[in-house]
């Protein structure tokens, strides 16, 4: 990834499912402009309300390996017998446009995308505590009895690399947790790292001024 300044920033925000991600993504999304969402590929099937195009695109299984084939995902990982991966395309576009895109995925991608582009800031949500995240999982009603036992356990599996992340942030009270985000994206852009232009050009400025004195 470039470190031009124009250039929007790759976010991943990884979460415990039922740590509420999609709700404050959806809000932070709704309350500043800077963001781009990508939305992923799926072989899961839709819940209930759910739209194609909106939440995931729900494919089969053969279109997505195909699509892996056709080198048209950034990167693609199976959780809980479930393919997921991230369109390329979208997330191209985007940055270059100068948005700040933010992929909303798994551990084990995140890692692939940080390997890849090792300026992507990792972001952790956390909920307040463990029990918290169980009540939630059951008080959705999405999903059967294994289906949250099978998450919950992902959960222990996923802890394990949370120290991974650049940021971890708590999701108590969801306007507190959009706003440290923001917060965390705001100072991203502002590391001296990512203001290479600027740095160059007021450099610059200076050395002219001063030959002119
Ligand atoms: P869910 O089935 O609850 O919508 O998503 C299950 C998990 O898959 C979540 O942790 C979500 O962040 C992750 N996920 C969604 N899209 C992608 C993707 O494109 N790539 C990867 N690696 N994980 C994804």
């Amino acid at each position: 990834m470039s470190k031009d300044t124009k250039k929007g920033a790759l976010l991943v925000v990884s979460g415990f499912s039922g740590a509420g991600k999609g709700t404050v993504m959806k809000k932070l999304l709704k309350k500043y402009d800077n963001y781009a969402l990508s939305i992923s590929m799926t072989t899961r099937a839709p819940r209930a309300g759910e739209e194609n195009g909106r939440e995931y695109f729900f494919v089969d299984t053969d279109t997505f390996e195909q699509k892996i084939e056709e080198n048209k995902v950034i990167e693609y990982a199976k959780y809980c017998d479930n393919y997921y991966g991230t369109p390329r395309e979208y997330v191209e576009e985007q940055l270059e446009s100068g948005k700040d895109v933010i992929l909303e995925i798994e551990i084990q991608g995140a890692l692939k995308v940080k390997e890849m582009f090792p300026d992507t800031v990792l972001l952790f949500i956390m909920p307040p505590s463990a029990e918290e995240l169980q009540r939630r999982l059951v008080s959705r009603g999405t999903e059967t009895a294994e289906v949250i036992k099978k998450r919950m356990d992902r959960a222990v599996e996923e802890a394990l690399f949370m120290e991974k992340y650049d940021y971890i942030v708590i999701n108590d009270d969801l306007d507190r947790c959009v706003e440290e985000l923001h917060g965390i994206v705001n100072t991203v852009h502002q590391e001296a790292a990512r203001n290479e232009e600027k740095i160059e050009t007021m450099k610059k400025e200076l050395e002219e001024l001063s030959k002119g004195e």
